[in-house]
C-alpha cells in the first residue's frame, strides 16, 4: 500500500505534512547530536593524545634495556596516539556528515513546500470547478425562476390578449429571452458539471495519486540519504571498525609478545654479578672491655637480673617456633589437597590470589616460597631457643649469679678479709686475732663458736686409702678446730639440724660468702630467699665462685647431679668424700669446709628481752646471750625489707667487726642463720647520748661534758686512723656507758675511704650536722666528721638542745654558707667554743684533725683537773 492509494484523504494529507515537519525536527536534533559527538571525539582525541604523551615519558635508563614490557608499553602508547588521531579524523568526518544532514534537511524542506504547493494547485482547480458548478446551479435556478415567471406572465397575457398585441409581444420577447437565458445557463451548468466530473475524476485518479506517488518516492529517497548519513555517523564512531581493530590488534600483539621468562634476560646478562658476600655480625669486644667477667662476648648472661627475662623470652620464642610449625603443617595439608580452611588461609595471605590470574604453577611456587620462609623463621627462632636453653641449662643447679655488685662494699669486705687472713696465719683461729682476744677478755663469745669441724666419714670411700689419708690430713690441717673422724658420722647420724652445722652460714649475703671462699675447693652452705622461697645453696670457690642450689627430689631427698641423699648434710659429705665435681660442667670439687666466722652467731644464741630503741631498719632490743648470760644490745632488721636494705643493714656489722676501741661500740656478732637478721652489740646501758644529756641536764658538770667530748674525740681519732668516715656523728648516734663514758655508734652511713663522693643523691642527710662541702658537693672526708664533731660539742654543752633551733634545714644551710655560726652555749669554756668554731671552718683544710682535737680537749681537762 503506497501513498497514492492510502493517503488521498484530506486528513492523510495533513498528517503527511505534520509527519514531514516532525522529520525535519528530528533532523535538527540529529544534527545537533552529531555536532556534539564530533566535538566529543575531538576532545577525546586531544585527551587520548595527552595520555599517550604521558605514557611515553618512560624511564629510558639502561636498566630497562631489553625489557619486553617497556617495549610493549611504548608500542601501546604509540597505538594510543594513533587512536587519538583516528578519533580526530572521525570527528572531522562527522562534521562533514553533519553538513550533509543540513543539506538533506534543506532539500526536505523544499520538497515539503513543493508538495504542499502542488497539492494546493490540483486541489484548487477541483475546488474552482466545484464552486463553478454551484454557481452555475444557482444561476440555473435564478434563470429558471425568471423563465418560469416570464412564462407565466406570457401565458397570462397570451390568454388575456389573445395572439397579438404589443404588450403580448413584449411579454413574449421577455419570455423568449428568459427562455434563451435559461437554456444557455442550463447548458453552462451541464458543461460545468461535465467538466467538474472530469476534473474531479482526474484529481482523484490521476493528479492526486500522481502527486502522492511522487511524494512517496521523494520521501523515500530522502530516507535513503538519511540512512546513509546515519550509517556514516555510525561508521565514524565505530570502534570495531577496521582502523580501530588494526590498532587494537597491534596493541594485543605487542602485549602478547611480553614473555616473563624473557623479560629480564638482557638485564640479567648485563648486570650479572658474583654471589653476595655474607654480612658479618660480630660482637664488639670493645663494649665489654671495662666490665671484666660478668658480660662475655657472644654469650648470654644468666644472673638474677636476667633469668626471668630469659625464661619469658624462651617461652615466647618456643611459642613462635610452634606457630611456625603449625603454619607449615597447614600449608603442606593444603598443598596435598587439604582442607578448604587451609586453602583459604593461603589465598588470603597471597597477594595475587584474588585477581584470578594466578596460575597453578605460581601458586605452587608461592607456597613453596612461603614454606621456605616459615622454615627459615622456625630455624632462626629455634636457634635462639637453643641458645637460651643452653645458657639456662649451663646454670643447672648453680645458684644464679648476682647481676650487680656494690663495689664499695666488696672492697671493704675484701680488706677486712685480707686482714683476717693475715691474722689467721699466726693464729689457731681463722679469724681476726685481736677481736678474738677482745672477746676472750670479755669472756664468753668464743664459747658460741661451736668448734665442730667438718670431717670425713671413715666409711669406705671411692678414693684410694692413700688419697683419703692425704685429704683427711689436709682437711685437719686446714681445720684446726676439727675433731676425730668418728664424731662426724655421729654428727650425721644424730641428724643435727642443718643450721647447727658450722659450715652452714644461714642467710649470709652472697657478697660476704664470696669473701670467705678464697682457695679452690673452699666451700660453705647457706640459705637464700628467692621469690619468697628458701633455697639451700652450696657455694664453692673453683675458678671463681660457684653457687649450686640444692635440688629437692619428689620424695624429699637432696641432690646435685649425682645420687640423692635423705639430708643435705649427707649430700655435702658425699660431695666432699667422693671428690666428684658438684656438676660436671663446673668441675667444682669440695676440699675445705669454711666454718662460720666468730661473729656469725645463731639467732637462737640470743634471747631478746626488752625493746630499748627504734632504729632505721627495725627495733633495738636489750638481749641476753644464752651461752654466757651476757647482756647485749640487738638491732633487728624488719623481715619485710627488700634484700638491698638488708645488705645495707648488715653494713654496720661489717664495719664494726674490725674495730676495737673503748669509745667505739663493739660488735659481738651478726645473726644470719635465719630471719630476722640481727646485729648483736655490746649493751651500752646509758642509751643514746642525746637522751642522756636531756635527762641529766641539771646534774651535768662541765668536767663531765668535757670528758664526753674527749671520749668522742678519742673514738673519732681511732676511726680517722682507720680511714673510716662516720658521716652521721651526732649526740643521737653516741651511746653513754658507765661513768658517762661516750661510745660512737650507728655506723649505718659510714664509709671506709679517705674521701667518699656521694653519687646517688643526698637522701636523709642530717643537714644541720653536715659540713658545707659535703652538702654542696657530696664530698666526704674525716674533716666533715670534724664539722659534725663541732655540732656534737655544741649539743653536749647545750645539754641536748637542737642546733640552729627555729631554723629549717635549708635556712640553716643558707646562713652557714653566708658565714653564720651558732653562738656558744651557756657555760661553755671559751677554749671549747673556740674549738667548736675551728671545727666549723668553711675551709675543710683549716679544721683540726681529731688527733689535734683530742689533744686540745685532753689538755684542757688535765688543766681543769689540776686546777681543782
Ligand atoms: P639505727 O642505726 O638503725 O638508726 P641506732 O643505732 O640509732 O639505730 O639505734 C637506735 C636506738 O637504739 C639508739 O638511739 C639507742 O637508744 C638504742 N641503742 C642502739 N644501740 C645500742 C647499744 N649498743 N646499747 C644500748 N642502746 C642502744
Amino acid at each position: 500500500m503506497g501513498f497514492s492509494s492510502a493517503l488521498q484523504g484530506r486528513a492523510a494529507h495533513e498528517a503527511l505534512i505534520v509527519r514531514q515537519d516532525a522529520e525535519l525536527r528530528l533532523m535538527e536534533t540529529m544534527k545537533r547530536s552529531i555536532q556534539l559527538k564530533a566535538k566529543c571525539d575531538r576532545e577525546y582525541a586531544i585527551g587520548l593524545a595527552a595520555v599517550a604523551q604521558q605514557g611515553m615519558k618512560t624511564d629510558r635508563a639502561d636498566e630497562m634495556q631489553g625489557s619486553l614490557i617497556t617495549k610493549a608499553w611504548r608500542s601501546y602508547m604509540d597505538e594510543l596516539d594513533h587512536q587519538a588521531k583516528q578519533f580526530k579524523s572521525n570527528a572531522e568526518l562527522l562534521e562533514v556528515v553533519c553538513e550533509k544532514l543540513t543539506h538533506l534537511s534543506q532539500d526536505k524542506r523544499k520538497a515539503r513546500k513543493a508538495y504542499q504547493e502542488e497539492h494546493a494547485k490540483i486541489a484548487a482547480r477541483l475546488n474552482h470547478l466545484t464552486d463553478e458548478v454551484v454557481r452555475k446551479k444557482a444561476e440555473y435556478q435564478k434563470h429558471l425562476e425568471g423563465y418560469k415567471a416570464l412564462r407565466t406572465r406570457f401565458e397570462e397575457h397570451y390568454i388575456k390578449s389573445g395572439r397579438g398585441g404589443r404588450k403580448l409581444d413584449d411579454v413574449r420577447d421577455k419570455y423568449q429571452k428568459a427562455c434563451r437565458k435559461l437554456h444557455l445557463t442550463h447548458n453552462e451548468y451541464v458543461l460545468s458539471i461535465t467538466e467538474a466530473v472530469e476534473v474531479e475524476k482526474d484529481f482523484r485518479t490521476v493528479l492526486l495519486p500522481g502527486l502522492l506517488e511522487h511524494q512517496q518516492s521523494v520521501q523515500e529517497s530522502f530516507i535513503l540519504l538519511w540512512k546513509n548519513i546515519l550509517q556514516e555517523t555510525s561508521q565514524h564512531g565505530d570502534l570495531t571498525s577496521d582502523k580501530f581493530k588494526e590498532i587494537q590488534k597491534r596493541i594485543d600483539n605487542v602485549i602478547n609478545s611480553i614473555n616473563p621468562s624473557e623479560e629480564y634476560r638482557e638485564f640479567t646478562e648485563k648486570h650479572k654479578t658474583s654471589p653476595t658476600t655474607p654480612l658479618v655480625f660480630q660482637f664488639d669486644d670493645a663494649l665489654i672491655e671495662d666490665i671484666p667477667g660478668k658480660l662475655q662476648s657472644n654469650t648470654l648472661t644468666v644472673d638474677n637480673l636476667t633469668v626471668d627475662w630469659l625464661r619469658t623470652r624462651l617461652i615466647d620464642l618456643e611459642m613462635s617456633v610452634k606457630e611456625c610449625q603449625e603454619k607449615q603443617l597447614k600449608m603442606i595439608e593444603h598443598a596435598n589437597g587439604g582442607s578448604p580452611i587451609a586453602n583459604g588461609s593461603i589465598a588470603r595471605n597471597g597477594s595475587t590470589a584474588s585477581n584470578g590470574i594466578q596460575s597453578p604453577k605460581d601458586s605452587q611456587n608461592r607456597q613453596s616460597k612461603d614454606l621456605n620462609a616459615l622454615r627459615c623463621q622456625e630455624k632462626q627462632k629455634q636457634k635462639l631457643v637453643d641458645m637460651i636453653k643452653c645458657a639456662l641449662n649451663e646454670i643447672g643447679c648453680e645458684e644464679l649469679p648476682s647481676g650487680c655488685d656494690d663495689h664499695l662494699e666488696q672492697n671493704f669486705i675484701e680488706n677486712s678479709f685480707n686482714n683476717d687472713q693475715q691474722n689467721s696465719a699466726t693464729s689457731t683461729n681463722s679469724t681476726g686475732v685481736s677481736i678474738i682476744n677482745e672477746l676472750r677478755r670479755r669472756g664468753g663469745v668464743l664459747t658460741l663458736l661451736r668448734g665442730r669441724p667438718f670431717k670425713r666419714k671413715s666409711t669406705p670411700q671411692p678414693t684410694t686409702p692413700t688419697v683419703n689419708r692425704m685429704r683427711t690430713q689436709r682437711f685437719n690441717k686446714l681445720q684446726p678446730r676439727s675433731q676425730s673422724l668418728g664424731s662426724l658420722s655421729m654428727s650425721l647420724s644424730t641428724n643435727r639440724p642443718l643450721y647447727e652445722e658450722e659450715w652452714f652460714h644461714g642467710v649470709l649475703p652472697r657478697e660476704e660468702v664470696v669473701r670467705l671462699l678464697n682457695n679452690d675447693g673452699d666451700f660453705l652452705v647457706r640459705e637464700t630467699i628467692r621469690n619468697e622461697e628458701s633455697q639451700i645453696v652450696l657455694s664453692v670457690c673453683w675458678n671463681g665462685h660457684k653457687h649450686f642450689i640444692v635440688q629437692t627430689t619428689v620424695d624429699g631427698h637432696f641432690r646435685f647431679e649425682g645420687p640423692p641423699f635423705p639430708s643435705i648434710q649427707e649430700l655435702i659429705m658425699h660431695q666432699y668424700q667422693s671428690e666428684l665435681p658438684v656438676t660436671v660442667k663446673s668441675g667444682a670439687i669440695l676440699r675445705r669446709a669454711i666454718c662460720r666466722e666468730r661473729w656469725e652467731l645463731s639467732n637462737d644464741d640470743v634471747v631478746l628481752l626488752e625493746k630499748i630503741g627504734r632504729g632505721n631498719f627495725g627495733d633495738v632490743y636489750k638481749a641476753k646471750l644464752k651461752s654466757t648470760k651476757q647482756d647485749v644490745a640487738v638491732k633487728t632488721c624488719r623481715m619485710t625489707l627488700p634484700d638491698e636494705q638488708k645488705r645495707k643493714f648488715l653494713q654496720e656489722g661489717r664495719i664494726l667487726k674490725q674495730y676495737d676501741h673503748p669509745n667505739i661500740v663493739k660488735l659481738i656478732g651478726i645473726c644470719v642463720q635465719k630471719q630476722p637478721i640481727m646485729i648483736v652489740m655490746e649493751l651500752v646501758p646509758g642509751g643514746s647520748l642525746l637522751n642522756y644529756l636531756r635527762k641529766n641536764s641539771n646534774s651535768l658538770t662541765t668536767r663531765q661534758q668535757m670528758g664526753m667530748c674527749r671520749d668522742a674525740a678519742a673514738g673519732m681519732r681511732y676511726l680517722e686512723s682507720k680511714n673510716c668516715i662516720h658521716r652521721d656523728l651526732a649526740a643521737r648516734n653516741c651511746l653513754v656507758d658507765f661513768e658517762n663514758s661516750v661510745k660512737i655508734s650507728d655506723f649505718g652511713m659510714s664509709r671506709e675511704e679517705e674521701e667518699y663522693i656521694v653519687s646517688d643523691g643526698m637522701k636523709q642527710i642530717p643537714v644541720k650536722w653536715t659540713a658545707p662541702e659535703a652538702l654542696n658537693f657530696g664530698k666526704y672526708t674525716s674533716l666533715c666528721d670534724v664539722w659534725s664533731y663541732g655540732i656534737l660539742m655544741w649539743e653536749i654543752f647545750s645539754k641536748g638542745d637542737t642546733p640552729y633551733s627555729g631554723m629549717s634545714n635549708s635556712r640553716a644551710r643558707e646562713r652557714i654558707d653566708a658565714g653564720y655560726r651558732m653562738p656558744t652555749p651557756e657555760n661553755t669554756p671559751p677554749e671549747m667554743y673556740r674549738l667548736m668554731l675551728k671545727c666549723w671552718c668553711a675551709e675543710a683544710e683549716a679544721r683540726p684533725h681529731f688527733d689535734e682535737i683530742y689533744n686540745v680537749v685532753d689538755a684542757l681537762i688535765i688543766r681543769l683537773d689540776n686546777s681543782h
